[in-house]
């Protein structure tokens, strides 16, 4: 058996739900790739934090939703890191809250880029790498979809809610055609999680809180568990799954 470190390569993993996935691959034997936007101080104490676990880690900038940036960033974590076992596609935003009937097309715009285009860039790059038949080692990709794919996000971002479908529609499909090549696919849809999005993307720093009567574990999810569901779907113990889709939603 190799003694190579798993590598995983994380978009979006200088905060919240990604930043708590390179932090735990880390303390769990992983090497970590961690892509950020623009915010490179918050990537690089995610990536201090890997580094005081043992990992080998670094910060890559890169916009997702930018077809050559993604190759670029692949290149890069490739040529630092080694070659990678894992991806996870995590990379998102919402847009501000509002009604279908109230919103830009600026703001669908920017979040059909990022959530699908930038999904399927980077689902597309690790399908390039990771696969044996194109000379991989093979692994697993997990794509970070959202419970809103199934409640639809009335009166938020019903436009946000049909991107995760698209991840969801990705998970099965690609899950289909890298069977065969050494590549698990599957995914993790979360429902609300203490992170930045709800204030910084959404504009409504009150949602979390406003909607925690909603949820039936009576209490909104911390990215530290959102990450334990995709290290589990990364991991050998999860060897005979693929093409689920794994909801963290404390019931709802
Ligand atoms: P977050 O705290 O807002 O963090 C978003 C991360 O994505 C940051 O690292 C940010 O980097 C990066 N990012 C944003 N746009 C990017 C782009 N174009 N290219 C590269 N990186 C980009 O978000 P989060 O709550 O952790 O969400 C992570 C994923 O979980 C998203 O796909 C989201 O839809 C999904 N999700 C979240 C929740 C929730 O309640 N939090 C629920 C369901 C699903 P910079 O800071 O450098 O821009």
């Amino acid at each position: 058996m190799s003694s190579k470190r798993p590598v995983v390569l994380i978009t979006g993993g200088s905060r919240g739900i990604g930043a708590a996935v390179g932090q735990l691959a880390a303390a769990r034997g992983y090497d970590v790739a961690v892509n950020y936007k623009s915010d490179r101080e918050a990537a690089e104490r995610v990536v201090a934090a890997c580094q005081a676990l043992g990992a080998t880690a670094a910060a890559f900038q890169g916009d997702m939703a930018v077809e050559d940036d993604v190759v670029r960033l692949f290149d890069g974590a490739e040529a630092r890191l080694g070659r990678l076992s894992h991806v996870v596609n995590n990379a998102g935003v919402t847009g501000k809250s509002s009604r279908l009937d109230q919103v830009s097309a600026q703001t669908i715009r920017e979040c059909l880029d990022i959530n699908v285009l930038g999904a399927l860039w980077v689902a597309r790059e690790g399908a390039r790498r990771l696969s044996q038949r194109h000379g991989g080692m093979g692994g697993s990709i997990v794509n970070i979809s959202s419970i809103a794919a199934r409640l639809g996000s009335a009166h938020e971002y019903v436009w946000y809610a049909a991107s995760k479908g698209a991840i969801d529609a990705l998970t099965v499909g690609l899950s289909q055609e890298l069977a065969g090549d050494g590549v698990r696919v599957n995914a993790v849809s979360p429902g609300i999680t203490r992170t930045n999005i709800h204030e910084r993307s959404t504009g409504d720093g009150g949602r979390v809180e406003r909607l925690r009567s909603k949820i039936p574990l009576d209490r909104i999810g911390e990215p530290e568990e959102v990450a334990e569901a995709i290290l589990f779907l990364m991991s050998d113990a999860a060897s005979y799954i693929t093409g689920a889709n794994l909801p963290v939603s404390g019931g709802r």
